[in-house]
C-alpha cells in the first residue's frame, strides 16, 4: 500500500473558520457535473470547501453506489478551477489512499461506517502519520458512544484536525425529517468535547428543500461551527437524494437568511439580562422537577392498590385517555403534539418502573 505517512495537508486551518461552510453534491455523478456546480459555487462567494460522495453506502442494493475512483479527478479538476479544497467520504482503508492520492483535502467519516467500529478502526489505521482533517458523522441510531468511539479512535491515530458532523438519526415511525435531528444527543456532544468544531448537515436530516433554513437556523442558534450542505447543479435530476439538494443559487439565498449568532455575549447588559431569565428557567426546572416527583408518588400509591386487587400495570384504554386529555390541554398552551406525546411517554415508563417496583417487591 502507497504510504501517505508524514503527509501535511494545508487545510488544518480550514476548520478554524467559523461559520465554515461546505457544499457540493450528494454524488459525483459526471465531470461535467462535478465541475459546474463547483464553478457555482464558488461564485456565490460564501462556500470554503467543495464536498461529493464519491462511494455511495446505500442501504437497500439497486440504488446508485457512486461512481467510485474514477470520480476523484474530476473533484480535482473542480479544486483547480475553484481553489477550494475538497473532501469525500471514505469507509475503507483503500478509499482513503485513493483519496489522498487525488489530493483530497479533508474527509469525512460517514454515518453507516460511525456505526461500524472494524471500518472506523480500519480508516484510523490507514490515517496513522497523516494529517488532514476528518470529519465524523453521528452513526445512523441514536447511540452517542459508536460517535465518541469513532472519534476516539481517529484522534488515537494522531489527527489533530477533527470534527462533528451531526446529520441527526433515524427513527422508527414517521416524522417530518428523514433523520430525527434529537437535538438533546447533539447538545451532548458538544457538551463532551467542548473544544471540537461542530457542523450541521441539514440536507440528510431533512431529506426535502424546505426545512433546510429552518434546521440550519436551529443549529446556528445552538453555536454550531457551519455546515455541510448538498448542492447540485440540476437538483431533480440528481442521481441521489434529489429531493433535499439545492441549487448554489438557491443555497446562496439561504445563507443570506440566514441568522449568524455569536455565542459570547459582550455587553455586561446584556449578560444581565440572559443570567435573570436563565435563573427563571433553572427555578421552573426545579419546580417540574417536584411536580414529576409528587406524580411518580400518586403513580405508587395506585401501584400499592392495583397490587392488592391483583390488577395490571398497564392499562391501554386509561393511558389512552390522559394522552388525548394532555395533547389537547398541550395544544392550548402552545406545545406540539410531538413533545406532549414523547413527554408522556417518557413520563409514562417512568411510573410503570415505579409500580413495577411495588408490585413485585418481596415482603
Ligand atoms: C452523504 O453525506 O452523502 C451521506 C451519505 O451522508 P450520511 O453518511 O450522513 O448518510
Ligand atoms: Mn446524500
Amino acid at each position: 500500500m502507497e504510504t501517505f505517512s508524514g503527509e501535511q495537508r494545508e487545510t488544518a486551518t480550514l476548520l478554524q473558520r467559523s461559520p465554515l461552510i461546505i457544499a457540493g453534491p450528494c454524488s459525483a455523478e459526471t465531470e461535467e457535473q462535478v465541475v459546474e456546480t463547483a464553478l457555482r459555487l464558488k461564485a456565490t462567494g460564501k462556500v470554503h470547501a467543495l464536498r461529493a460522495g464519491i462511494w455511495k453506502p446505500r442501504t437497500r442494493p439497486g440504488n446508485f453506489e457512486g461512481v467510485g475512483a474514477q470520480g476523484l479527478p474530476w473533484l480535482q479538476k473542480a479544486k483547480e478551477l475553484t481553489g477550494l479544497p475538497y473532501g469525500v467520504e471514505v469507509a475503507t482503508a483503500k478509499q482513503l489512499e485513493e483519496a489522498l492520492r487525488h489530493d483530497a483535502d479533508f474527509v469525512w467519516i460517514g454515518a453507516r461506517t460511525t456505526a461500524n467500529p472494524f471500518s472506523v478502526q480500519e480508516v484510523a489505521d490507514a490515517l496513522q502519520g497523516v494529517q488532514l482533517p476528518v470529519m465524523i458523522k453521528n452513526p445512523v441510531n441514536p447511540d452517542m458512544e459508536l460517535w465518541t468511539g469513532a472519534l476516539e479512535r481517529v484522534m488515537k491515530a494522531g489527527i489533530e484536525a477533527v470534527a462533528l458532523i451531526h446529520r441527526g438519526f433515524s427513527a422508527y415511525g414517521h416524522t417530518d425529517f428523514r433523520n430525527a435531528p434529537m437535538w438533546q444527543l447533539a447538545i451532548e456532544m458538544k457538551r463532551r468535547f467542548p473544544g471540537l468544531p461542530f457542523l450541521i448537515d441539514p440536507s440528510h436530516i431533512c431529506g426535502n428543500r424546505h426545512l433546510l433554513q429552518e434546521v440550519t437556523q436551529n443549529a446556528m442558534d445552538l453555536d454550531y461551527d457551519g455546515l455541510i450542505i448538498e448542492s447540485h447543479r440540476d437538483p431533480d435530476q440528481a442521481w441521489s437524494d434529489a429531493s433535499q439538494q439545492i441549487t448554489p443559487e438557491r443555497l446562496l439565498t439561504m445563507l443570506g437568511d440566514i441568522v449568524w449568532r455569536k455565542e459570547e455575549v459582550l455587553s455586561e447588559e446584556m449578560h444581565m439580562h440572559l443570567e435573570k431569565l436563565r435563573h427563571q428557567i433553572d427555578r421552573l426546572d426545579d419546580e417540574l422537577l417536584r411536580l414529576l416527583h409528587d406524580r411518580m408518588k400518586i403513580s405508587e400509591q395506585i401501584g400499592e392498590y392495583k397490587k392488592a386487587h391483583n390488577i395490571t400495570i398497564l392499562q391501554t384504554e386509561r393511558w389512552n385517555q390522559i394522552l388525548e386529555r394532555v395533547c389537547r390541554n398541550g395544544e392550548k398552551a402552545g406545545l406540539s403534539k410531538e413533545f406532549i406525546t414523547q413527554y408522556y411517554d417518557a413520563i409514562h415508563m417512568e411510573s410503570i418502573k415505579h409500580q413495577d417496583a411495588i408490585m413485585n417487591a418481596h415482603g
